[in-house]
Parts: structure tokens; C-alpha cells; sequence
């Protein structure tokens, strides 16, 4: 039997709706599984603990997660308490303690949803982003001067190593080479930022020569965001800084069924520290409360959980189960055109688990 730890952070809004759908997944996993426990702690730090105890974690809170095997975000968010602040003071402290220098970001149209994109299909939207996760043009560097003047300005300074850009390079050749097309895009914007995106450039260049194998484009990021619709065929592994790819993603997650779609893992390739997979989606405060949130970007998140803890077979039982339960097309979350709720469509898939691998077994 194999034992992992979890630390759930349900989060805010629509984060505890599609936790609870996600906790279930894990529970189903073990069942069919049959060799894999899950130790599950939940943890409520979100805004509501914030608004509180003037912090969205304890003292503590990242030595507490440092003991787990992984980390399970849903969203965090509301409208009372300042994005930066919760963005600030818990997710990117995560994910720089913990070195999560990956944060991997699937764009793959699943079978029986159609793309937005009139024109393409499944094998034309199967790629993946790689998003630089702990530096880039999140750096807290910089300042407010001249506050109440009619000089006033903001300063926003980027940082990026050749350590921290290198290895996020590295990482997304070495994907590059294990896929079938072996072709690398990287984002970037050397004709307008003068620094950092040259030797970003510089960088793809030099470690693309050690992965001849892997056919390298180099595009600035607006045009890139257009081929995301005109030529996503073209994509393979797409590599980007960590500002470039948050972007990158929601667009991409728009052309292969919308946020509520689309999973994410920031990882930490060493396995020195734990890893934390999340939908890449938001609080959503538009639909909160209500029960519609559509859980499969978190429950497929725990599919790449999963594979990152050497377990790929049930990634692919998860992503098949939510296909199953697509192309029947009798159960969906509003965003997906249906009616039902965050639970029906989550039963729906742990039950399309079930039959899904007695078929195999
Ligand atoms: P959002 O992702 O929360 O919502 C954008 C749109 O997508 C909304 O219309 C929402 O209803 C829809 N949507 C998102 N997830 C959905 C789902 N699972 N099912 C159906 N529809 C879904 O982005 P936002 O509105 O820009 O941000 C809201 C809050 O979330 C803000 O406080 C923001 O800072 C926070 N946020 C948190 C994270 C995170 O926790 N990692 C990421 C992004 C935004
Ligand atoms: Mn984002």
C-alpha cells in the first residue's frame, strides 16, 4: 500500500464547490485503485480567514505544508479583501517555497466538447504551456513614488535569472522531446521590452542546441495570442514567462471549452518540496453560491496530480471518465450549455470512473 499525504486549501467562492467534487475523485481513486491511501487534512485559509486574522495563513502555514506529499488549491478570492493581498500572501509564497518553477497548463480539447474555433478539431487543440512560476514580472521590486503629486508613478521592476529561466527552459525541451512533434514555442517580446525578453531569447537559443531534436519557434507574445486561434495545430510545448503564460492559458482554456475546463499543476520537477495542482480558474464571485461551477478543471487537476506521483494510468482514467461522461452529453454545468449541478456533473464522471475500469479490468 502506498500512502500520500494531501493538504487540501478549498479556498474561496466557487474553490470549496469543486473541492468537494475533487475529494471525491480521490476517494473513488482508492477504491479502484485499491493500492493507494490518501491522507487528507483540509485547511480554511482563504479570505474569510483573513478578514479574521489579518492574514490569509498562519505564521506557520508554509512549514505546515512543507510535510506533505502534495498540495490541493481550489480557488481563492472575494471581492472583500484586495487580489494582491490574496494573491500575494498565499499562493505565490507557495509556490516560491516550494519552488514550483512549472506550472503546467494542458490545452487539450476533450472528446465531445466542440471548440469554440469553428474550424478545428480535436487533434488540432492537444498542447501544453509551460508558465515560468516563481520570478518573472511577478516580483514584488519596485514602488510608488511622487504619491499626490502630478508626478506620481509606479516603478514594476521584472526579475529573471539565467538560473530560474534556464531550468524553466530546460524543463519544457525535455517535454518537448518525450511528445510527438517535438516542437517548441516560446513566448516573447524582444521588440519592446529591452531586457529581459532578449535574454529570454538568448537563453531558448542556447538550450535548444543541446535538444537538436526539438524544432524551436521563437514568436512575440501578441502575435503567438493570435496563432492560439488561427494556427493552434502548430503547438506542441509552449514556453513562456510566468506574466506571458498566465495569459497564454486563459486564452488557451477559452479554446478548448472555457476556465472551467482547464487544470493546472505547479510543480516542482525535483520532488524536493511539494508540488499543488489547481484549476487554473478563479473564485468565479459571479456564480458562487450557486452550486453551477463546473468541477472538472479541479477534478482533472487531480489526474495530474496523479501522474506527477508516478501514477499516469489513472490520469488517463480520469481524463477518459470526464470524456465519457462529454461525449454522452447528458449531464453539463451551465458554462458547458447544460443544466446541472457542480455535484451531478461531478457523480456523473466518478461514476463513469467505476464502469470505466471494470471495462478494463
Ligand atoms: P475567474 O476565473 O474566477 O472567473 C472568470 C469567469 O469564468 C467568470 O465568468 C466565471 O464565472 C467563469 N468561471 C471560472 N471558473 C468556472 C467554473 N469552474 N465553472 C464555470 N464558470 C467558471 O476570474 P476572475 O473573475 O478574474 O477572478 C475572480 C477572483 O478569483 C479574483 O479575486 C481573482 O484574484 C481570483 N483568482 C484566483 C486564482 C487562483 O486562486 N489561483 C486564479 C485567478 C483568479
Ligand atoms: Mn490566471
Amino acid at each position: 500500500m502506498q500512502h500520500f499525504s494531501i493538504a487540501a486549501i478549498p479556498g474561496d467562492g466557487i474553490g470549496p464547490e469543486v473541492m468537494k467534487e475533487g475529494l471525491k475523485t480521490l476517494r473513488k481513486i482508492e477504491e479502484l485503485h485499491g493500492g493507494i491511501r490518501f491522507s487528507i487534512d483540509v485547511f480554511d485559509w482563504n479570505c474569510h480567514y483573513y478578514l479574521k486574522h489579518h492574514r490569509m495563513m498562519p505564521e506557520n502555514g508554509l512549514n505546515t505544508l512543507r510535510d506533505y506529499d502534495v498540495i490541493l488549491l481550489g480557488a481563492i478570492g472575494t471581492p472583500e479583501v484586495p487580489d494582491h493581498i490574496s494573491v500575494w500572501e498565499l499562493i505565490l509564497p507557495i509556490r516560491r517555497t516550494f519552488q514550483q518553477y512549472i506550472n503546467l497548463r494542458p490545452i487539450k480539447l476533450l472528446k465531445g466538447l466542440e471548440s469554440p474555433l469553428r474550424y478545428k478539431n480535436h487533434s488540432d487543440l492537444d498542447f501544453i504551456v509551460v508558465r515560468e512560476n516563481t520570478e518573472g514580472e511577478y516580483s514584488n521590486m519596485g514602488g510608488r513614488l511622487h504619491e499626490n503629486t502630478p508626478y506620481e508613478m509606479a516603478v514594476q521592476n521584472n526579475v529573471f535569472t539565467r538560473y530560474g529561466t534556464e531550468r524553466v527552459i530546460n524543463y519544457a525541451y525535455q517535454l518537448a522531446e518525450k511528445r510527438k512533434a517535438k516542437r517548441l514555442t516560446a513566448a516573447t517580446k524582444s521588440n519592446g521590452i529591452n531586457h529581459s525578453m532578449p535574454f529570454w531569447d538568448e537563453i531558448v537559443k542556447e538550450v535548444s542546441s543541446l535538444h537538436p531534436s526539438v524544432q524551436t519557434d521563437i514568436y512575440h507574445i501578441d502575435a503567438l495570442a493570435a496563432y492560439f486561434i488561427t494556427r493552434p495545430e502548430q503547438l506542441d510545448v509552449v514556453v513562456g514567462s510566468n506574466l506571458f503564460g498566465d495569459i497564454l492559458t486563459d486564452l488557451g482554456a477559452a479554446i478548448v471549452g472555457g476556465l472551467g475546463m482547464a487544470p493546472s499543476g505547479n510543480i516542482n520537477p525535483e520532488k524536493a518540496y511539494p508540488s499543488m495542482f489547481e484549476p487554473i480558474h478563479g473564485s468565479a464571485p459571479d456564480i458562487a453560491g450557486k452550486g453551477i461551477a463546473n468541477p472538472i478543471a479541479q477534478i482533472w487537476s487531480i489526474g495530474l496530480m496523479m501522474e506527477h506521483l508516478g501514477f499516469e494510468e489513472m490520469n488517463h482514467l480520469v481524463v477518459s471518465s470526464i470524456e465519457e461522461v462529454l461525449i454522452e452529453g447528458m449531464i453539463g454545468t451551465p458554462d458547458l450549455g447544460g443544466k446541472n449541478k457542480t455535484f451531478e456533473l461531478g457523480d456523473a464522471i466518478h461514476k463513469k470512473m467505476q464502469e470505466v475500469s471494470v471495462q478494463h479490468n
